[in-house]
């Protein structure tokens, strides 16, 4: 029965994890935390760096917390398709306290905008801050983008559009850079430098243009795998084998069995008497490893599985050159503003919004999920 009892109260501590409770003491200090107990004159409260017993005789008040993800359950209950900034706050909601998803935000910010196109700008910024919270810039960018020119009067909206525009162009400069010195160490023949930097730049701005300027190659993944074909293995230093870790390159172990002599002798009174050969090395006095019994004392390479690299190409130096000014030219801006800028917007407008999230005309909230407004009960 008394164990019963605990898993009821760690049941509810689980329960009240999310809520921030603070405690008021007569004396003037306050504690934030859980009330995971309480009996008749005392309370525990768990915090961060543990849990501690307060008399209730010592408190002067509790406030009970809710937590922000409890709030946002009922922010997102009390939405109606009539109040379209209902849903622009609880989008806003979301990407200050840091609750709810990336899809909970864009649906309710593409409802709220379907609903009333007025609150573009404020749902937009508001796909981007919570974006901008998890990192994820370039998407924050393209919503800062679309907030923008729902609302390009807003001066806060075009300085998050212009700080994450650049921070955009900065970052495609850098990719830029790093592709084009790697081309030119590829046309110096220093393969093992260029590779990091190719192999990095895969998704670089222009990179796909290769098969343009360099026609042998039907992309870049296949440029990148020629190069690396072409590179000495750093693991074997271009050996191909390895001394075998297992016998030391030795190729063989000294039989245990009789003590590396081929033979057993049983001695009695110091004096041999019988003289047997040894049966597990064969007379040998020795048992081969069996690691590298076929090639004694070395392996393969495991990196490069013993296979050498190609000759060094006679690289369609034209080609490369070409492509390489062909990146140059993007790093100096003669480039298409989309491709400099990050994705592309599908769509600019007063209204952008992306009907997906609204076309299956579950537009209100109910017991946890996404429902049409008929439904809601
Ligand atoms: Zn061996
Ligand atoms: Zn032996
Ligand atoms: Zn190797």
């Amino acid at each position: 029965m008394k164990r019963m009892f605990i898993g009821v109260v760690l049941l509810l501590a689980a329960a009240l994890v999310a809520r921030a409770d603070k405690v008021y003491l007569k004396d003037g200090r306050s504690f934030e935390g859980k009330v995971v107990e309480e009996t008749e004159d005392a309370i525990k409260l768990k915090m961060s760096k543990g849990t501690i017993p307060i008399k209730k005789a010592d408190i002067d008040r509790i406030e009970q917390g809710t937590s922000p993800a409890e709030e946002l359950e009922t922010m997102l209950e009390a939405l109606t398709p009539s109040n379209a900034q209902g849903y622009v706050e609880a989008a806003e909601f979301c990407a200050a306290r840091g609750v709810g998803d990336g899809p909970t935000v864009e649906r309710l910010a593409n409802i709220a905008i379907s609903l009333d196109p007025a609150t573009c700008g404020r749902a937009q910024a508001a796909i981007g801050d919570w974006y901008s919270s998890k990192g994820n810039r370039a998407r924050a960018a393209e919503a800062y983008q679309a907030a923008f020119t729902c609302d390009w009067k807003n001066p806060s909206l075009r300085d998050k559009y212009l700080k994450y525009r650049d921070t955009l162009v900065d970052q495609k400069k850098a990719q830029l850079r790093r592709l084009s010195e790697s081309l030119q160490l590829t046309i110096d023949n220093r393969l093992a430098d260029a590779l990091p930097g190719l192999q990095a730049s895969a998704n670089a701005p222009g990179a796909s243009l290769i098969s343009t300027y360099a026609p042998g190659y039907a992309n870049y993944a296949a440029f990148l795998a020629d190069v690396r074909s072409r590179v000495p293995c750093k693991s074997c230093a271009g050996k191909l084998w390895l001394k075998c870790f297992a016998c030391d390159g030795e190729g063989s172990f000294k039989c245990t069995v009789c003590d590396g002599k081929g033979f057993k002798e049983t001695k009695k009174n110091g004096q041999v008497v019988d003289r047997k050969d040894c049966g597990t090395c064969n007379k040998r006095g020795k048992v081969s490893c069996q690691k590298c019994k076929d090639t004694p004392g070395r392996v393969k390479c495991p990196t490069c599985k013993g296979v050498s690299p190609k000759p060094l190409a006679v690289w369609d130096k034209r080609g490369l050159t070409a492509f390489r000014a062909a990146i140059d030219e993007r790093l100096v801006g003669a480039v298409p503003a989309d491709e400099q800028l990050g994705p592309k917007l599908a769509r600019l407008g007063s209204t952008t919004y992306d009907e997906a999230f609204t076309e299956d005309g579950k537009l209100v909230y109910a017991d946890g999920k996404w429902v049409k407004p008929e439904e809601k009960k």
